[in-house]
């Protein structure tokens, strides 16, 4: 396979078959730094030296009645994790202060459970106007299932981005929940995106799914045209009914992400849950195929510490990509239409002037 074809192809704004994405992922070992160097001039195009990072606040943890086989939040799941209801205003304000302190870009707020209270939603609005009056960061929610009006609050409350990820295909997906479904997970996404806010959805890879499955979740995303990819690499957590499955390799993870970036080129990609866990000493290769990553800890398990991640972005030549609002710092482009510079929605009656999935 011709590579550095397939990239042109996808800077060409041609779609690359699903037969080459197959043949993406079952990349020979030694033409590996061959797909990645052509991805990286995918890369490189749309997204320049900048990594963007991502802090994330487990904002309540635990107690979810919902069945999601990879998630130790469960109720059904035996893993020990904290459980707490909704943090105080403080505690998320005092999150975003410590996002901005490493640099974030973008400061993402996460529950637990199956969709957020009438409740919830007021308190993390409010939260979220204030985070915003002091800090220059970027909100990112991922609260659940949403319908396009809690939507709509939440964006003119100042929130700039709400995560929701189908997480794999549709055709696997009764396999790692039977709770909710994919059409719930997908209607979600799609009230997103008419309710104004960028969309960020992506995948947990390595929960039991075929190269097929993994094909068309890539592809999916690209149908619906979200802003952001997050692709999560499952951490077996024991006591989850995915506790025990464990496959991958740094060189698969390498592989998914190239095809993730070969299929949606000009999008946000994440190298989210699992990264130090799964590609150990090739994640500074993932940083020439995605653009973006967490930094600091996961919702329930630890991260790389902060400046590691700092000194492995400026080793390898990249430079963190800072929100608005911070002088002299490299920008990026606003998340969504409707936006204005400072971030704020342009048809919103809220004065603010000023202005950083994991499996969820
Ligand atoms: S992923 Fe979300 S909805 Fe599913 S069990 Fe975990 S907290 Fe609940």
């Amino acid at each position: 396979m011709l590579w550095h074809e397939l990239a042109g192809k996808a800077l060409d704004g041609e779609m690359i078959s699903r037969e080459e994405a197959l043949q993406v992922l079952a990349v020979p070992r030694e033409e590996l730094l061959d797909l990645v160097s052509a991805c990286y001039r995918i890369r490189r195009h749309y997204h320049g030296n900048r990594v963007k990072l991502n802090m994330l606040i487990n904002a309540k943890s635990g107690l979810c009645a919902e069945d999601c086989s990879y998630c130790s939040q469960s109720l059904l799941a035996q893993s020990g994790v904290d459980r707490y209801p909704l943090q105080s205003k403080e505690v998320l304000l005092e999150g975003a202060r410590q996002a901005l302190e490493v640099k974030a870009h973008t400061y993402c707020i996460v529950i637990s459970g199956r969709r957020p209270t009438p409740r919830e939603l007021d308190h993390i609005t409010d939260a979220v106007r204030e985070i915003r009056s002091q800090y220059p960061l970027r909100i990112c929610c991922c609260l659940g299932l949403l319908n396009e009006g809690e939507v709509q609050k939440l964006r003119d409350a100042g929130v700039e981005r709400i995560n929701h990820n189908l997480n794999t295909s549709e055709d696997f997906y009764d396999e790692i929940c039977t709770t909710h479904s994919y059409q719930d997970r997908m209607a979600t996404v799609q009230a997103v995106k008419r309710g104004g806010v960028s969309s960020c959805s992506g995948g947990i890879l390595g929960m039991g799914e075929s190269d097929e499955q993994i094909v068309e979740l890539a592809f999916s995303l690209r149908e619906l045209d979200v802003d952001s990819i997050p692709v999560n690499f499952l951490i077996p957590i024991p006591g989850t009914p995915l506790g025990g499955v464990e496959y991958l390799t740094p060189q698969k993870c390498l592989a998914i992400l190239c095809l993730f970036r070969l299929v949606n080129p000009s999008k946000e990609l994440r190298i989210a849950g699992g990264r130090e866990y799964h590609l150990r000493s090739f994640q500074p290769l993932g940083l020439y195929i995605a653009d973006s990553i967490f930094i600091g800890d996961y919702l329930t398990t630890r991260g790389e510490l902060p400046e590691k991640d700092l000194q492995m972005i400026e080793e390898a030549g990249f430079v963190p990509a800072l929100p608005p609002g911070i002088p002299g710092m490299d920008v990026t482009p606003d998340y969504a239409p409707g936006i204005t510079s400072a971030g704020v929605p342009a048809d919103s009656s809220n004065s603010l002037t000023s202005m950083k999935t994991r499996n969820l």
